[in-house]
């Protein structure tokens, strides 16, 4: 058994150098934690991790997933996988492979220490879905051979993964389906919404909607989001999710065009560009479940998040 009662818990955060795992990390050491790194810098940046150089309590280990990982910790966040489509696609064996030999060696270590373990799912598990807003009891449209798939699939198995050694191995496993997040730390090439249109609104190149504009999605701060994963990560054994963890307000791609033209005070035009393939017309959370268990809820609207997200472009660290 490696626990050590003595002191506060040992955290791994798989992904951490990443945008997530990063605020996530920033977190937990606030809190007193002992916190692991574990990242391949794929998409994440030692840049996300600099100010935490030197601090006592954090250790950074460049590792992919995808080979078996040797380590004591007392919990598990397996943040670890491309989440934005552009780089997701980019190797998509890759991003299959992150997601499921990922999933069965963190599960494995999670085996081997007893320990909790917890999965950042996505809202594309429902693909496109049928049903709207998303409860966890729907299961999802998703196409299983399409430029998504490496993605949606492999977050579908591991998913999948988890609940057998939930039920095989009796681990202790958390299930968050996360909705779209946005905050710094964003990559501000990683081709997501926002991240585009405010690098195209502050440089006053055109706002790249694809199709007309009309598919909506949810967005949640980033902030609102890591507190939901942590309230999770605390909840009761019973407590497995999946649950989704998303700000119910939806928003066309159009409306969030608007607000960010107006914050930025940008001149750029509107350029329609074609929609690709399988991207899914409507996206709303239902968060019952997670006020129901968690106690959570989102605190932070659009406009009071893309300020500071704005700011973080602006500023010094993307140049
Ligand atoms: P991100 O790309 O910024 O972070 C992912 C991190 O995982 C990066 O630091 C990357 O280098 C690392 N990584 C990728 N493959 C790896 C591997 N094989 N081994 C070790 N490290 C690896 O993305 P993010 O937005 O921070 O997403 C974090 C997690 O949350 C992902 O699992 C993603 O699927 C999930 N998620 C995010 C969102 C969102 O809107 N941000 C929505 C749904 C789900
Ligand atoms: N594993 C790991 N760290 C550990 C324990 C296991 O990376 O501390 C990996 C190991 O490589 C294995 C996988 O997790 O392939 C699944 O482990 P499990 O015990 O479930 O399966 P088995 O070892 O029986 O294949
Ligand atoms: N999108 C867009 N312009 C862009 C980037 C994305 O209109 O420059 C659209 C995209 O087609 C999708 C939505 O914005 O309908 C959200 O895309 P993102 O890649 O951020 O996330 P996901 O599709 O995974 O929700």
């Amino acid at each position: 058994m490696a626990r050590n009662y003595d002191s506060q818990p040992r955290v791994l955060v798989t992904g951490g150098a990443g945008f997530l795992g990063s605020h996530l990390i920033d977190r937990l050491l606030q809190q007193g934690c002992d916190v692991l790194c574990v990242d391949n810098l794929f998409t994440g940046s030692k840049r996300n991790l600099d100010h935490l150089a030197g601090h006592p309590r954090f250790e950074f280990i460049r590792h992919d997933v995808t080979f078996p990982l040797y380590v004591e910790v007392d919990e598990i966040y397996n943040l670890a996988c491309p989440a934005s489509p552009i780089h997701y696609q980019h190797d998509p064996v890759a991003t299959t492979k992150t997601s499921v030999h990922g999933a069965i060696n963190m599960l494995g270590l999670a085996k081997r220490l007893r320990c909790k373990i917890l999965q950042a799912s996505t809202s594309e598990v429902y693909g496109d879905p049928t049903v709207h807003p998303q409860t966890e009891d729907y299961w999802g449209n998703v196409n299983p051979i399409g430029p998504r798939s490496c993605y949606d699939e492999g977050k579908r198995c591991a998913e999948t993964l988890f609940f057998d050694y939930h039920r095989q191995h009796g681990l202790e496993i958390k299930v968050a389906r996360i909705f779209n997040t946005y905050g710094p730390r964003m990559h501000p090439a990683d081709g997501r919404v926002v991240s585009n249109f405010i690098m195209q609104a502050l440089r006053g190149e055109p706002i790249t909607i694809y199709g007309e504009g009309q598919q909506t999605r949810s967005f949640c701060y980033v902030d609102d989001l890591i507190d939901g994963l942590m309230r999770l990560m605390a909840s009761p054994a019973d407590c497995t999710g999946p649950v989704n963890l998303g700000n119910p307000n939806e928003f066309t791609m159009r409306q969030l065009a608007d607000k960010v033209l107006a914050l930025t005070g940008s001149k750029s035009k509107i350029a329609h560009r074609p929609l690709p393939p399988d991207d899914p017309r409507q996206r709303r959370p239902d968060i019952t479940l997670a006020g129901a268990r968690l106690g959570w809820a989102p605190k932070i609207q659009l406009e009071e998040g893309l300020r500071p997200t704005i700011d973080y472009f602006a500023g010094a660290h993307v140049g």
